[in-house]
C-alpha cells in the first residue's frame, strides 16, 4: 500500500502526536552538549549562536573543543567582538568554512554597537546580522528564547522527507520540507520549542541518520510513511542529485632554509584563508598549465594532497626547495612571511589543508 505524504491524516491530531512522541523521548535522551542547556534551563543566546555558527556544515565532535575554545578565551560576546580578527581566525584554523569565522566576528561587533551586547530577541532582526541565515536565526527563535520558529537543518529535513515520506530531489524539494517544517513545528500544540527543535536534532544525528534509520527505535515511528509502508526504504529518502565540483590544481611549497627554518606566510586579507596562516601556495585552474609553470621545480607527481572545498575540488602539489630557487620564481615578492622550526610549525594554527601538506614535512 503507498501512503502519499498528502493523505487525510487528520493534522492537528498528528502534530500533537509528533510533538508529544519527540519532546518525551528528548526528556530521556538528550545528548549532553557543552552548548546546551539542559530541559527546563534557560540557555545561553550567545552559546547558541556561537554552537550553531560552527556546526553549519561540521560535525558535533568537530565542533566541541573548538566552541570550548572560543568559550574560554572569549566567555562574552563582547571580548569576541574587541578580539583582532587574526585571533579569531587562528581560532577557528582547522575547523574550515572561514567566512563563517570573519562573519561570527562582525556580527559580535554588530550585537555590541547596536543591541547592547545582547542578541536581539526578534527573526527579522537576527536575520540582518552577519553570517545568521534563516536556519541559525529559527534556531536561535527556538533555542535561546523558547520562541515558535521552523527550524530547518539537515537532520530536520531528512527526518520530515522520510516521516512524510517526500519524493523529488534535493535541493528541489526543499519548499516541500519547509512547508512541513512550519505544519509542524509553529503549531499552536508546540508547547516547547526549544526542546521540539533540540529533539529532532538529536533524533536526526542519532536514529534516522543519512546511511542508518534505526526505525524500531524512534520515537516518530507510529506516524512515519516510510517506515510504515512496507514498500518504502526510509534510507532512500530524500533523494540528492550528485554535485560535481570544478577541480582547481595548485602548488604548495615547502621552503627550507639552512638552519631547518621553514617559510609560513600570514596570507592576503582578502581571498582564500584571508588573514590566516599558510604556507605559500599557487593555484591553477589547468593541470598541465601549472605542472609545465613548475617544471623546474622538480614537482614530485606523488606527493600532493586533495582537499574539497564548497566549490571546488583542489590537487594540490607539494614542492619543497630552498630559500634562493623560491624566490627566483618571482612569484612571492611581497608575501608576510616568517621563519619557523620544524618543531614550532605544529604549534602554528594552520587552515587543515596546511595541516596535510605539513605531515609531509
Ligand atoms: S521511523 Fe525510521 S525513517 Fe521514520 S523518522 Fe524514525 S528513524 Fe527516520
Amino acid at each position: 500500500m503507498k501512503i502519499s505524504h498528502a493523505s487525510s491524516i487528520d493534522d492537528s491530531q498528528e502534530i500533537l502526536n509528533f510533538n508529544n512522541q519527540a519532546v518525551s523521548w528528548y526528556a530521556q535522551n538528550a545528548r549532553s552538549l557543552p552548548w546546551r542547556a539542559m530541559m527546563g534551563e534557560t540557555a545561553n543566546p550567545y552559546h547558541v549562536w556561537l554552537s550553531e555558527i560552527m556546526l553549519q556544515q561540521t560535525t558535533v565532535t568537530a565542533v566541541i573543543p573548538y566552541f570550548e575554545k572560543f568559550i574560554n578565551l572569549w566567555p562574552r560576546v563582547d571580548g569576541l567582538a574587541a578580539a583582532d580578527e587574526a585571533a579569531v581566525m587562528d581560532a577557528w584554523a582547522g575547523l574550515g568554512y572561514y567566512s563563517r569565522a570573519r562573519n561570527l566576528h562582525k556580527c559580535a561587533k554588530v550585537v555590541c554597537d547596536e543591541y547592547g551586547g545582547e542578541f536581539p530577541q526578534e527573526e527579522k532582526l537576527l536575520l540582518k546580522l552577519p553570517g545568521i541565515g534563516p536556519y541559525t536565526a529559527a534556531a536561535i527563535m527556538a533555542i535561546a528564547f523558547g520562541q515558535r520558529a521552523a527550524v530547518m537543518d539537515g537532520n530536520i529535513e531528512r527526518i520530515f522527507a522520510r516521516y512524510r515520506h517526500v519524493e523529488g530531489f534535493l535541493p528541489d524539494i526543499k519548499p516541500i520540507l519547509k512547508d512541513y517544517t512550519q505544519l509542524y513545528m509553529l503549531d499552536d500544540s508546540v508547547f516547547d520549542p526549544s526542546s521540539l527543535a533540540q529533539a529532532l536534532m538529536d533524533i536526526g544525528a542519532t536514529i534516522c541518520q543519512p546511511k542508518r534509520a534505526r526505525c524500531t527505535e524512534c520515537p516518530l515511528s507510529q506516524g512515519c510513511v516510510s517506515y510504515l509502508d512496507a514498500d518504502l526504504k526510509p534510507l532512500d529518502y530524500p533523494r540528492k542529485k550528485v554535485k560535481e565540483r570544478p577541480k582547481r590544481y595548485g602548488v604548495c611549497f615547502i621552503v627550507e632554509n639552512d638552519s631547518q627554518g621553514y617559510l609560513i606566510e600570514r596570507r592576503p586579507k582578502k581571498g582564500l584563508f584571508a588573514n590566516m596562516y599558510g604556507l605559500p601556495m599557487h593555484m591553477e585552474d589547468d593541470e598541465a598549465e601549472m605542472l609545465k609553470r613548475f617544471s623546474g621545480c622538480e614537482i614530485k607527481q606523488n606527493q600532493f594532497v586533495e582537499h574539497i572545498f564548497t566549490h571546488f575540488h583542489l590537487k594540490l602539489y607539494v614542492v619543497k626547495l630552498g630559500v634562493g630557487a623560491f624566490y627566483d620564481l618571482g612569484l612571492f615578492d611581497n608575501i608576510n612571511t616568517e621563519w619557523v622550526s620544524c618543531a614550532e610549525i605544529r604549534d602554528v594554527s594552520l587552515p587543515s589543508l596546511f595541516s596535510k601538506v605539513v605531515k609531509i614535512i
